[in-house]
């Protein structure tokens, strides 16, 4: 058991997630979120900034900016990326922190979308390619090497970085350390790993059910295997919405988890599964000694890095 009581904090971002567009040009097995391309209306800037009205003051901070993906080669990708760009500078006009986590991205695409976000996110899932046989038969962005060079660019670019790892889609253990392994050779590379999210694929009402889900007992002993593996300074997250019997997430805790993720009204990833309260997440952690505290979606150890424009934002966002 850790005694100190800097080891006991567990850290969360109050957050949003505002959803450009459900279309999606994959179709992974176990998909809750996606729509066909053009069956999905884009989210307009006039309704973006009618709901992120209703937010200032609510403690709200960061802005989620999660897509559905657009092919690389459609003619709308262009378009596709101007709107998450408005929306990313909509949200910093009214005082939110973006994050924008919109699948693979050229270079050109990820150095632009560097203004207007403090930090930027995409799930490498697992590095085995033969689920592209499988869950990802249908998914051409999902390519390993395709998702490790997301994280290399975003290394290259200084861009503080959030990744993960999606368990039960069929995945052996040995996947799961190679994964974890890729993400902390890049890391090593570059410095730029924040938070590394330890994902358990829960079923869904919306999903095709080809993946066979995760039995959250095995979850501690990943975030254990995680913590051995990735160095102190990655933090490693997993979703409480996700885990619903309190001992599973405060083995969790001990195995070496600190952060919850962003928590807000919706996990657009999970719609069947509400993200807890804070109250209720208090209730649990706090007669086992821990303590939830706010953080902002850069961790501190990169807010020297940021622009001087987007430093600006940060203080008068309070951090
Ligand atoms: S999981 Fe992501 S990439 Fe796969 S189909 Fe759904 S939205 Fe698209």
């Amino acid at each position: 058991m850790l005694t100190d009581s800097a080891s006991r904090l567990i850290t969360y971002s109050p957050a949003y997630t505002l959803v450009p567009t459900y279309e999606c040009f994959n179709r992974c097995g176990y998909c809750n979120f996606r729509k066909d391309p053009g069956k999905s209306p884009w989210l307009e800037l006039s309704e973006a900034e009618r709901i992120l009205k209703t937010l200032i003051g609510t403690g709200i901070r960061e802005i989620l900016i999660l897509s559905g993906e657009v092919h690389p080669n459609s003619e709308k990708r262009t378009d596709w990326g101007d709107r998450l760009y408005e929306l990313c500078e909509l949200a910093l006009s009214l005082g939110f922190l973006p994050h924008t986590n919109a699948g693979p991205l050229s270079f050109q695409e990820m150095a632009r979308l560097k203004t207007v976000n403090v930090s930027m996110g995409l799930m490498v899932e697992q590095v085995n390619p033969t689920l592209w046989e499988t869950v990802h038969r249908h998914a051409p962005s999902k390519v390993p090497s395709v998702r490790l060079q997301q994280l290399e660019w975003a290394g290259e670019l200084r861009i503080p970085f959030t990744t993960g790892l999606l368990l039960g889609i069929g995945e052996t253990p040995g996947d799961r350390q190679a994964t974890l392994e890729a993400i902390g050779q890049i890391h090593h590379r570059w410095g730029h790993i924040q938070e590394v999210i330890i994902q358990p694929y829960r079923p869904g009402t919306h999903q095709s059910g080809e993946a066979p889900g995760f039995d959250l007992g095995e979850l501690p002993a990943v975030v254990a295997m995680a913590r051995e593996i990735l160095p102190e300074a990655v933090a490693l997250q997993v979703p409480p919405n996700l885990i619903e019997e309190p001992e599973i997430l405060l083995a969790c805790l001990e195995a070496g988890c600190r952060d919850l993720g962003g928590i807000g009204p919706t996990d657009e990833v999970n719609p069947d599964y509400p993200h807890p309260q804070i109250e209720r997440l208090t209730r649990i952690l706090e007669p086992a000694g821990w303590e939830l505290v706010e953080r902002s979606p850069i961790y501190p150890q990169y807010y020297d890095g940021l622009s001087p424009r987007l430093r600006s934002h940060l203080l008068n966002a309070g951090y």
